[in-house]
């Protein structure tokens, strides 16, 4: 466990992460916890968290897990990042994979996101086998949620999001996301004050992706309405089912 930072904002976040922990039954005694662990602040912000005494959440062990996409030939990410593991005694693996230049091959121009996020996945999934892992622990935070939920709706042609916890194969793996009821804001601030190493995305897609479009799309409506976001984080508890049309076979 690392050292326990007791500041207003841990204090804070560690409330919130054991109330979504608890709230949707995401790690049980003896669980093995993969953490996937991008390098960015998000995840090493979640990392940190985790390895801090919990008040609550029963005992658990963690594995943090990288998987290098290469867009970097130098590394350099990847091995402060190895450092920072090492240095801070944190069980972790890591892999260097071509993941993120096959995903901007001539071939798939159109949408890298989806075959880049499609790969890595797979290969947390097999190294969660690999290493017996029965959790996989993701960085998304209440934004992502927000923002998912928008990216599905205008470019999906579906009602969806990332959901707190979600149960794969038959049981046997669950996905959990301890930072649902967490703004981005209030985790980049915990990250920086904790001096959390932070690497940047060198996806040359990062800036130009679905998600940014939907970020800046947010942030101008913000300017009119301060809730926003708030609003339709809340819109997914009040889902009238009533005023949904049950059948859209006849709609055009
Ligand atoms: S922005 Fe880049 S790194 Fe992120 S999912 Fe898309 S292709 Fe992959």
């Amino acid at each position: 466990m690392l050292r326990k930072k007791g500041t207003k904002l841990f204090l804070h976040l560690k409330k919130w992460l054991e109330k979504a922990v608890l709230d949707y039954n995401m790690i049980e005694e003896g669980d093995r916890v993969l953490v996937g662990v991008s390098g960015g602040a998000d995840s090493l912000a979640l990392l940190d968290l985790l390895n801090t005494p919990m008040v609550y959440v029963p005992p658990f062990s963690i594995i943090a897990v990288n998987i290098d996409p290469g867009f970097d030939p130098t590394y350099s990410d990847y091995n402060k990042l190895d450092k920072y593991l090492r240095k801070n005694n944190l069980n972790h693996y890591m892999e260097k994979t071509d993941i993120g230049p096959l995903s901007h091959s001539d071939y798939n121009k159109k949408n890298p996101c989806f075959l880049c996020s499609r790969l890595r996945r797979k290969r947390i999934f097999e190294i969660a086998a690999e290493k017996e892992c029965n959790k996989i622990a993701f960085a998304h935070h209440k934004d992502d949620i927000i923002e998912t939920l928008l990216i599905n709706l205008f470019f999906g042609r579906e009602i969806s999001t990332m959901m707190p916890k979600q149960t794969i194969f038959q049981g046997r793996l669950h996905i959990v996301r301890p930072f649902a009821y967490i703004g981005e804001d209030l985790i980049k601030k915990y990250a920086k004050e904790q001096r959390l190493p932070s690497a940047r995305n060198k996806c040359p897609t990062s800036n130009t992706s679905r998600r940014i479009y939907i970020k800046k799309l947010l942030k101008k409506m913000e300017r009119d309405n301060k809730d926003v976001r708030n609003n339709i984080y809340k819109a997914l508890r009040h889902i009238k089912s009533d005023y949904l049309p049950q059948d859209m076979r006849d709609m055009k």
